[in-house]
């Protein structure tokens, strides 16, 4: 027995003779507002673990970040936009996908661990970004500080307006985060001399 094949809405609306451009502005508009809406939730996901509110030149920065990063490999860009998005799989994100997985962080072994967790409350995770961070302070003569809105989103606070120490900071933080991204399940604690290696 033959079926008729399963046409949705949106393709009967593309058919209709005439109507494939005012099908075409409202599938753009819809994907617009799709990406909008999400753009939003991913705002406020920022807001709460920084506990700050941002400002829009904040955000937007932020948001420019990963494509305008002076560091020019490719490779680098994806890193900051994969920190922007969280899109590495924690335990706590992997536990609700598969109930049998555990929601433990490998290292520090606390469950519920997310992402933010991984990249910068587990407590070996707080130590390594203080070497960093003291790393750094040498480096760029006392200009760096712990900030979390700077280190994982690239919002700069209180940045000094220095074109070679920020590309410093830049090329530095970048590193530091490829490397938490690549140790990402391991058991041991991260290691500074490691994380600022090219
Ligand atoms: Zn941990």
């Amino acid at each position: 027995m033959s079926r008729e094949p399963n046409t949705s809405i949106l393709l009967q609306t593309l058919l209709i003779p005439g109507g494939e451009r005012k099908a075409i502005t409202n599938i753009y508009k819809a994907l617009h507002m799709e990406a909008r809406c999400a753009l939003t939730l991913l705002r406020t996901y920022w807001e709460e673990a920084l506990r700050m509110e941002l400002t829009d030149a904040q955000w937007e920065q932020a948001l420019m970040v990963p494509k305008i990063i002076s560091v020019n490999a490719r490779y680098y860009k994806y890193i900051q936009f994969n920190y922007l998005h969280n899109t590495y799989i924690a335990s706590a994100r992997l536990a609700q996908i598969y109930p049998s997985a555990a929601d433990r962080c490998p290292r520090c072994h606390s469950g519920n661990a997310n992402f933010l967790h991984m990249v910068w409350a587990c407590p070996p995770v707080v130590e390594y970004w203080e070497m960093i961070t003291e790393t750094l302070n040498k480096i760029t003569k006392g200009n760096t500080w712990r900030d979390m809105a700077h280190f994982l989103l690239g919002v700069t606070r209180r940045t000094p307006k220095n074109k070679s120490i920020n590309k410093i900071l830049d090329l530095a933080l970048i590193l530091a985060k490829r490397y938490l991204a690549m140790c990402w399940k391991s058991a041991l604690p991260p290691r500074c001399q490691d994380g600022l290696s090219i």
